[in-house]
């Protein structure tokens, strides 16, 4: 099983990094003194460090020319991976990595690889936010650390998961130390698009543009990774639209497919204006009891995994010189739950728009493609009720609504202006 294995889709690009990093650790492999050539393409002793070349102008849309097998394998120093949210840029990122510090370029069972899988290497760092925005000092940290030779790799790699969530100041830290890295050192950045960067940051990276998944290759994983029935897997994968994480929760989550269709009921539920302030305090509650549920998921997991990592066990005291870790850790998780709440509110926002496109396909006589095809009775006769213009105002409203949360506006006043945008149309007084 290769570093690789569970990665949903993205296949061509697998296959360029895959070659680019066995080519890579080819390089630095002993001559086969039984090759008449090999000497001729390792590096001499004193020419240990990896060869890295900048991007240079006009390579910026393309993805990896180095990987050409015929031409001189080279590493970019910096990479930028863009991918919607739940397309799996960073564990493709993080993939990439461990294939870039293991001996046989991802091989994933030796040392290196399964202290890269389980966030141990030291020779990569990962900076994730648990926050809106990523902190100037962090990014300082490991801006530090770039300048550090790798201790057991020919290279250091350092990941930024969420660069996009860093300020201009923020990233000009960053960027003096992209444009002159140490030979050894690698830089990968992840964020949503290209536009989510500085144009001075842009143009030093190597971009990898991810797809989004299709329907049936996020459902194939969740069959293969959680045993799921493979009609429910189908059905989740595409309620999720494609989204890896949010596929998997309600494939493998009762409750909260019971809670995305909740939300699809209230917005299905709106005819006259005096739905619309109990509507919204709805889908609120909605929001808060899916973010909860989430997080409480995902912090009893991490911190097993932390507990396992200081040897503790999870059901004992924990002793008094592992106290200030633990207490950091559960301090970072309250914070991780606030930014999950406006994640849930989104989340919520992408089910209601894809109710409003199915509500407009459907208006248009459109019946192939529904994305809520479990409630398209319910949706066929809600459409019915509204020109195809309002249907195209709710959708408007939905956009304007994702934009207000991410601009502090309350989601309670973000979801009452979107649902008093679908008054039923004989209902309006
Ligand atoms: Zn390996």
């Amino acid at each position: 099983m290769d570093v690789w294995q569970g990665l949903v889709g993205q296949t061509e690009i697998i296959s360029q990094l895959r070659r680019l990093a066995e080519a890579n650790a080819a390089r630095y492999r002993k001559p086969d003194p039984s090759a008449d050539d090999a000497s001729a393409d390792s590096p001499s002793a004193d020419d240990a460090s990896p060869v890295l070349a900048q991007p240079t102008a006009g390579d910026e849309t393309r993805v990896m020319p180095e990987a050409d097998p015929d031409s001189d394998i080279r590493l970019a120093h910096s990479w930028l991976f863009t991918g919607p949210a739940g397309s799996g840029r960073s564990n493709l990122a993080l993939a990439f990595a461990a294939s870039l510090l293991c001996p046989d370029g991802g091989c994933g069972s030796c040392q290196s690889c399964l202290m890269a899988r389980s966030g141990n290497h030291p020779d990569l760092r990962v900076l994730r936010t648990e926050k809106v925005i990523i902190e100037i000092d962090d990014v300082r940290d490991i801006v530090a650390a770039s300048y550090l030779s790798p201790s057991i790799s020919r290279l250091r790699i350092q990941v930024i998961e969420d660069a996009d969530r860093m300020s201009e100041r923020t990233s000009n830290v960053l960027l003096k130390a992209i444009e002159e890295p140490p030979s050894s050192t690698i830089w990968i950045l992840c964020s949503p698009s290209e536009a989510d960067m500085l144009p001075t940051i842009r143009s030093r990276v190597r971009t990898v543009r991810l797809s989004t998944p299709t329907v049936e290759q996020v459902a194939d994983f969740i069959v293969t990774a959680d045993g799921v029935d493979p009609a429910l897997a189908m059905r989740s994968a595409r309620e999720a639209q494609s989204h890896i994480g949010m596929a998997r929760r309600l494939a493998t989550d009762a409750d909260s497919r019971a809670r995305r269709d909740a939300s699809v009921l209230v917005l299905l539920g709106i005819v006259s204006s005096s739905h619309v302030a109990k509507g919204a305090q709805d889908l609120v509650a909605i929001a808060e009891q899916d973010t909860q549920a989430a997080a409480t998921l995902r912090t009893e997991r991490d911190r097993s995994e932390f507990f396992r990592q200081l040897g503790l066990p999870l059901d004992a005291p924990v002793p008094a010189q592992y106290r200030a870790q633990v207490k950091a850790f559960d301090e970072s998780n309250k914070r991780l739950i606030k930014r999950s709440l406006l994640d849930g509110v989104d989340r919520i926002l992408l089910d209601l728009e894809s109710v409003g496109r199915d509500a407009l396909l459907v208006r248009m006589g459109v019946n192939d493609g529904l994305i809520n095809v479990e409630r398209a009775p319910e949706i066929t006769a809600w459409a019915a009720k509204r020109t195809p213009a309002q249907l195209v105002g709710y959708l408007d409203a939905i956009a304007e609504a994702l934009t207000r949360t991410t601009r502090n506006v309350t989601p309670l006043l973000a979801f009452e202006a979107m649902l008093a945008a679908v008054i039923d149309k004989e209902a309006v007084s």
